[in-house]
């Protein structure tokens, strides 16, 4: 019985790890705060970049006409085809899987791929032959000079292509289509996935000036007052790029052992550590890491380390949505670990969903305090003691995870008292955000 109590201890030794404290959580608020405010200052010496978008305008429900909205964002490409009438909109759109060798290639033949990508969804819609204007859904960081020109900073979330960073992404899809003679496109904006979100919630719910992404990644925009960038009067949407929060070790004191095994694992050591600890394409892995320890210390699977357990990718997000899930029994736990190749008692099940529940609700909680400040930064902003504000939010951890959404509002509530935040799952988010703004774009012209 006390082997079995020490047992017990040290596995909820390293599960405490992951439960941050109130005050731990107001520090990561603090530093969110002071990243935004450096990042609006000088973009170079911060770890949260504050990239203009150049979008102004929030839709105004005059759009009307058929737009293309092309979205690469992280696990597919998507073409799209969207079309406004009167208050309505319909989509059509076609899912194209990028190879890895393709996302970690050259850049010519990731380009020249969505031009081929392009070329098919045209002609399954019979358009080849038209000159439709697009928007370009590019979700990695890019420095806008305008509403279509953006320089790609870096890539993030799986992404290697070589000859890209520094290159202007819009003329490298531009002169990708050039190259095949067959199609022509008019790319009327170059679109953060984020900005997309936020706006196609705008066009249902005027409050909205937040976009949000918990999916591969995470990221936020949201509608800044030029008057703190520039002097004038009027409001920009900014892409914060907030996955790099602790890039400069601000967030070292939360950071645990689990965490940096994923991050020197990556194809971006050092880079967007924030991201790595709360979105979809590494928090299967460090829950991974931190089953792999556990077992290599004798507390789980009796201390036996399959291959499977070293195999990193094997333990993918979605199976800490189907582990934490309410409804589902130990014995379905169980069965989900036994189908991975991970055989274990009915005790290890309950270890390995506790290990899930701790990772996802710190990153859910993160999310909070990184939300909190945003929309505290806000209502000082505008002067206000009280800030009603929606935020448009989209990605497969916040709308298929069983309870991240849920801690997220709630961190949020308690985080920021002085504002009210409402939710609104985007229902295509980035291809009809897109669309909306290439209207405007085009508008505008
Ligand atoms: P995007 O690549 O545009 O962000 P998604 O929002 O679909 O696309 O996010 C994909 C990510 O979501 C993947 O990293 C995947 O691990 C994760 N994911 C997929 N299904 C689920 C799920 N049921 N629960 C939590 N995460 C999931």
């Amino acid at each position: 019985a006390q082997r079995l109590t020490s047992l017990r201890r040290q596995v909820s030794e390293t599960l405490s790890l992951f439960r941050l404290k109130e005050e731990q959580l107001q520090l990561v608020k603090a530093r969110m705060r002071s990243g935004l405010d450096a990042g609006l200052r000088s973009k170079s010496s911060s770890t949260i970049k504050m990239l203009p978008s150049f979008v102004y305008l929030t839709p105004d429900g005059t759009e009307r006409g058929k737009y293309l909205a092309l979205d690469l964002g992280g696990t597919n490409f998507r073409a799209l085809l969207v079309r406004f009438k009167k208050q309505t909109s319909r989509l059509y759109h076609k899912i194209y899987t990028i190879p890895l060798e393709i996302m970690q290639g050259t850049g010519e033949e990731l380009f020249d791929h969505l031009a081929q990508c392009v070329c098919d969804f045209l002609d399954y819609m019979g358009l080849k032959n038209t000159r439709l204007p697009a928007g370009f859904t590019f979700s990695f960081p890019c420095e806008q000079s305008a509403i279509d020109t953006g320089t790609l900073v870096a890539w993030t979330k799986g992404f290697k292509a070589t000859d890209s960073e520094g290159h202007d992404v819009v003329s490298m899809l531009r002169e990708a289509i050039k190259r095949r003679n067959d199609i022509d496109l008019d790319i009327v904006a170059l679109i953060n996935d984020t900005v997309g979100t936020m706006m196609s919630c705008a066009h249902e719910d005027q409050r909205c000036e937040i976009g949000m992404i918990a999916g591969t990644g995470t990221n936020l925009c949201y509608m800044e007052e030029l008057k703190n960038i520039e002097k004038i009067e009027q409001r920009m949407c900014i892409n914060t790029e907030w996955g790099g929060l602790g890039d400069d070790g601000c967030l070292d004191d939360i950071i645990t052992l689990y965490d940096t095994e994923v991050d020197q694992n990556s194809i971006n050591q050092g880079k967007q550590r924030f991201e790595k600890m709360t979105s979809g394409m590494y928090l299967g892995e460090v829950v991974r890491q931190v089953l792999l320890d556990l077992t290599r210390r004798g507390l789980l699977f009796k201390g036996h380390v399959s291959e499977t357990l070293k195999t990193p990718g094997i333990f993918e997000t979605k199976y800490l949505s189907q582990i934490e899930s309410d409804r589902l029994a130990l014995l379905q736990v169980r069965s989900i670990l036994q189908q991975l190749g991970l055989h274990g008692t009915c005790h290890d099940s309950i270890i390995v969903k506790h290990v899930c529940l701790v990772v996802s609700r710190r990153a859910a909680q993160l999310c909070g305090a990184g939300m909190a400040a945003v929309v505290d930064k806000i209502r000082e902003n505008r002067g206000l003691d009280h800030l009603d504000i929606a935020v448009g939010v989209d990605g497969s951890l916040y709308k298929l995870h069983p309870h991240f959404s849920q801690v997220l509002k709630e961190t949020v509530r308690v985080m920021a008292p002085q504002c009210d935040v409402t939710f609104q799952p985007s229902e295509e988010g980035s291809g009809k955000g897109a669309a909306l703004i290439a209207a405007v774009a085009r508008r505008k012209r």
